[in-house]
């Protein structure tokens, strides 16, 4: 979708610091961190949510997880442990209507979430 910022991203039209990549995913630095590690991991193909993504390509939904797995290894947040988020629909906050899990880690969180 050209009108999508996140498939500008997949596609190397928008920049973004690229932490890791799988064959169907891509995780990046968040622009606007809430945590002092904060990732995005993003299917390389265009879904609306997480939950589309399963229904239509449930292996991209593995991927995606494996590659926050390796993110959180990666920024080192692995052992003190870490948050992984999917807003799905605006009342969750969701922003950008292309799927996505937020990486979030190197602080310690509140629960219930805001
Ligand atoms: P949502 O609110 O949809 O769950 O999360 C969307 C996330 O995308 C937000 O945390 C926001 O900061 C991030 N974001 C929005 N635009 C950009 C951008 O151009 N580049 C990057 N790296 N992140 C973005
Ligand atoms: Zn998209």
């Amino acid at each position: 979708m050209s009108d999508c910022l996140f498939c500008r991203i997949v596609a190397g039209e928008v920049p973004a610091d690229v932490v890791a990549a799988n064959e169907s995913a891509i995780a990046f630095r968040d622009i606007t961190p809430v945590a002092p590690k904060h990732s995005l991991v993003i299917p390389r193909e265009h879904y609306a949510n997480l939950v589309e993504v399963a229904a239509a390509a449930p292996g991209t939904v593995t991927a995606m997880i494996q590659l926050a797995g390796e993110v959180a290894a990666a920024e080192g947040i692995a052992h003190d442990g870490y948050r992984l988020v999917a807003n799905t629909g605006a009342a969750a906050h969701q922003t950008v209507f292309h799927a996505h899990l937020h990486v979030l880690g190197g602080r310690s969180m509140g629960w219930p979430p805001g």
